[in-house]
């Protein structure tokens, strides 16, 4: 019978007392529900352990949304995109896109709800989510009045939980350029088809961090739309931004425009080789910025991505001047704070290089990092200085 139901093993067990919200398929005892529903979690005696959305598909089984016999219904869910609407209102966020509900560490796992000026990009990355999208959209309508919602239901993930990747308008309209500020930044946003949800937001701090040191000539690799090369221009004399897609290039180009930010050129190159190139030119940088894409997409390649890590902060040392900073980033939560520590310093002794650490630093306040959830602190960024 389907009484939504799950019932775990004493490892499950162990998980949830640990503060964990997901439960592996291995630690599955019995199943009575459909993919996507909200059931209730025993332990082996029955005892109840929560509610949690349930995925017959995916690895992740079971994701915990409250302990004990705490239900999980609409006012539960009105109760946490508030608090985590309010939350974002209480740090005075100095543009108008920024991230409301970062998934677990809201207690709403696997949802993601981005604003963008008076429109809101939404992400259901888990069965149950993706089943209870309706009810929050209705909710996030009373709660923000936004003039549209978009589902970017694209990411690769739906995939491993057997649901369609689809963009779709949920509520509204939602055009196909929206125009954000981020501090003094003005950009023109693709809602439809920018990476991630539009911007890397994750950024946002780690761009503002950045302008305390920024100056002289900056190279901002893996550049995007522009996101540090736009924010620290003011600061500097010359800029070079680098990013492989065209696309990202074209708009780095616009926005700089737009902000009348002259001193801005933009290169469509392959950050690894245009390194070696500068350097073999004898270039050199005040301000250099690394900020690739998550090398490490799973543990499998971890080590590759190390090394592609250890290369490009290698380079990026060898062109820095001394007294020059770099911003070196890596969101690959598979790669720890530790370990990227570790590369970067053995990078500056085969840069013969004295660094200083300036500043350690994480994701934006807006994707809070829950403290039993290791995998929600994914962004690492120091903020190095290269002594004479
Ligand atoms: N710094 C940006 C975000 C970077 S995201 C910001 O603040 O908004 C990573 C970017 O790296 C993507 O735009 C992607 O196109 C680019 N990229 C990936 N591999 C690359 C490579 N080998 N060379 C240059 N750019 C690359």
């Amino acid at each position: 019978m389907l009484d939504n139901t799950v019932a775990i093993t004493p490892r499950g067990e162990d998980r949830i007392r640990i503060g964990h919200p997901w439960i592996y398929r291995s630690d599955i005892a019995t199943v009575h529900a459909g993919p996507g529903a909200i059931v209730r979690v025993v332990g082996r005696r029955q005892q109840p352990l929560g509610h949690a959305l349930y995925s017959d598909r995916s690895e992740i089984t079971l994701r915990m949304v409250t302990r004990g016999t705490e239900v999980a219904d609409a006012r539960l869910w009105r109760s946490r995109i508030e608090q985590a609407v309010r939350f974002r209102e209480s740090l005075r966020i100095d543009a108008t896109a920024y991230r409301l509900i970062h998934g677990e560490a809201d207690l709403l796992p696997s949802l993601v709800v981005d604003r963008y000026g008076d429109y809101l990009v939404v992400q259901a990355l888990s069965q149950g989510m993706d089943r209870l999208t309706p009810e929050l959209t209705g909710i996030l309508v009373e709660t923000l009045r936004p003039a549209g919602i978009l589902a970017r239901n694209d990411p690769r993930v739906r995939l491993l939980e057997g649901l369609e990747q689809t963009v779709e308008v949920l509520h509204g309209s939602v055009p196909p350029v929206i125009e954000v500020k981020e501090g003094l930044v003005e950009y023109q946003v693709d809602p439809y088809h920018g990476q991630k949800t539009g911007l890397f937001l994750d950024q946002r701090e780690n761009r503002i961090a950045a302008a305390r040191y920024a100056r002289g000539r900056l190279l901002d690799t893996f550049s995007y739309n522009g996101g540090f090369a736009l924010a620290l221009a003011p600061l500097c004399d010359e800029v070079l931004a680098i990013d492989i897609s065209e696309d990202a290039v074209a708009r780095i180009r616009l926005n700089a425009e737009r902000n009348r930010l002259a001193n801005v050129e933009a290169r469509a190159m392959n950050v690894f080789d245009e390194l070696r190139e500068l350097e073999r030119r004898g270039e050199q940088f005040d301000t250099i910025v690394l900020d690739p894409p998550a090398f490490a997409k799973n543990k499998a390649s971890v080590a590759k991505a190390l090394s592609g890590y250890k290369e490009i902060n290698l380079r990026a040392l060898k062109l820095l001047r001394p007294g020059g900073f770099l911003v070196t980033c890596s969101c690959s939560y598979n790669v720890s704070e530790a370990a990227f520590a570790d590369v970067v310093a053995a990078a500056a002794v085969d840069a013969h290089a004295d660094v200083t650490v300036v500043e350690k630093r994480m994701q934006g306040r807006d994707h809070p990092v829950l403290l039993t959830v290791p995998e929600t602190f994914y962004l690492k960024c120091l903020i190095l200085r290269k002594l004479a």
